[in-house]
């Protein structure tokens, strides 16, 4: 059975100690963040480790993001091995920003998927932060959703995948920035973005002078043994129905294109622009957002992909946004969800 704590108004202090005592004793606990909810346990139990991946179907080569609570913390479970992974935490932690670092051997092979490489993460959320400080150990969190399916944004989706499959459910409200981090890793002396996030390439431009995107972040892995970030090559945020995604500039190109292929497939539904529901030829349709709004098209976006099953229809037709900015993570993960499946 699943406990369930209600901090959506304030942390309760003797909640929090029992949430650090399940941590400490190898239970699994699930924790809002400011990007996604986490799956959480104690980074350094092996034991503890293997429960995530046994609650989530979780491949053993997908590794694992360790979160911490502060940057002083970072040197006791890994190496900083240069200046710009250096300017890279001072620049963008805490935040929504994960840094490849090499790991030290205290992190057990399980976490980073026998990589010598580690990801760390330091969350601003206030609730994450208290779990990590009264727990007193780095806590290793994958998003919360089962393996392949959209990451978990707000309780009441978790619990329909994760319900007793974990000791603790902490709700924290809907998360604010609704997709996971920005996952950052320096090759030969570049910050290389290997999964796009809230921190974009212009924002990291600007602070280190230079950044580059890892072919990989809009293309199909063709060779799966070949990927820099594990995560990307698995089938990622789908919904059980078929998805298309039109990704066409001209946004009067791109609707045309939607009724085009609704016309086709009358057992269809729409996820498009609040802006478009009256030019859209159908009932079904779901708003994403406002296409002017890309942080909230991120923040719902995988509530929304988890109610397309909910239609029961052949098909879900999905509108692109720029790859611009976060567009270009939005872009990342609407991709994945349609299995490459694009109209243009
Ligand atoms: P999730 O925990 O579901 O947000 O996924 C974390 C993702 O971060 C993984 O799927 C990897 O793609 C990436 N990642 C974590 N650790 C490493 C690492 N050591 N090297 C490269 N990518 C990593
Ligand atoms: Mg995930």
């Amino acid at each position: 059975m699943s406990v369930y704590y209600n901090w959506t108004k304030e942390i309760k202090i003797e909640e929090l100690q029992e949430s650090a005592n399940a941590i400490n004793t190898n239970g699994i606990v699930v924790f809002p963040t400011e990007t996604v909810y986490g799956i959480g346990a104690n980074a350094l139990s092996k034991d503890a480790v293997a429960k995530i991946f046994l609650a989530k179907g979780r491949p053993q080569d997908n590794p694992l993001i360790v979160h911490l609570a502060q940057k002083e913390d970072i040197t006791k479970f890994c190496i900083i091995q240069n200046e710009i992974e250096q300017k890279l935490i001072d620049a963008f932690m805490p935040g929504p920003f994960t840094l490849i670092l090499k790991k030290k051997n205290i992190i057990p092979d399980i976490v980073s998927a026998n990589l010598d490489t580690v990801g760390i993460r330091i969350p601003t959320s206030k609730i994450a932060n208290e779990l990590i400080k009264a727990s007193n150990v780095p806590i290793a969190a994958p998003s919360a959703n089962v393996s392949g399916r959209p990451s978990g944004t707000e309780v009441q989706d978790i619990k329909q995948e994760l319900e007793n499959k974990v000791d603790i459910i902490i709700d924290g409200g809907k998360t604010n920035i609704g997709l996971e981090s920005t996952v950052v890793k320096v090759i030969d002396g570049i910050p290389t973005i290997l999964r796009p996030g809230k921190i974009t390439p212009e924002d990291i431009k600007s602070r280190i002078g230079i950044v580059k995107i890892n072919d990989k972040i809009f293309a199909k892995p063709e060779n799966e043994e070949q990927v820099e970030s594990p995560g990307m090559k698995y089938r990622h945020y789908a919904p059980k129905t078929k998805c298309v995604l039109v990704d066409i500039e001209d946004e009067d190109l791109q609707i045309k294109k939607v009724n085009e292929i609704v016309s086709e497939d009358k057992n269809a539904v729409v996820i498009g622009f609040s802006e478009h529901e009256k030019r859209v030829n159908t009932k079904n349709f779901i708003s994403m957002g406002s296409k002017d709004n890309l942080e909230e098209i991120s923040q719902k976006l995988y509530s929304v992909l988890r109610k397309i099953d909910s239609y029961n229809v052949n098909l879900a037709i999905i509108e692109g946004v720029n790859k611009a900015g976060l567009g270009i993570a939005i872009m990342n993960r609407l991709l994945r969800a349609c299995e490459f499946n694009v109209k243009k």
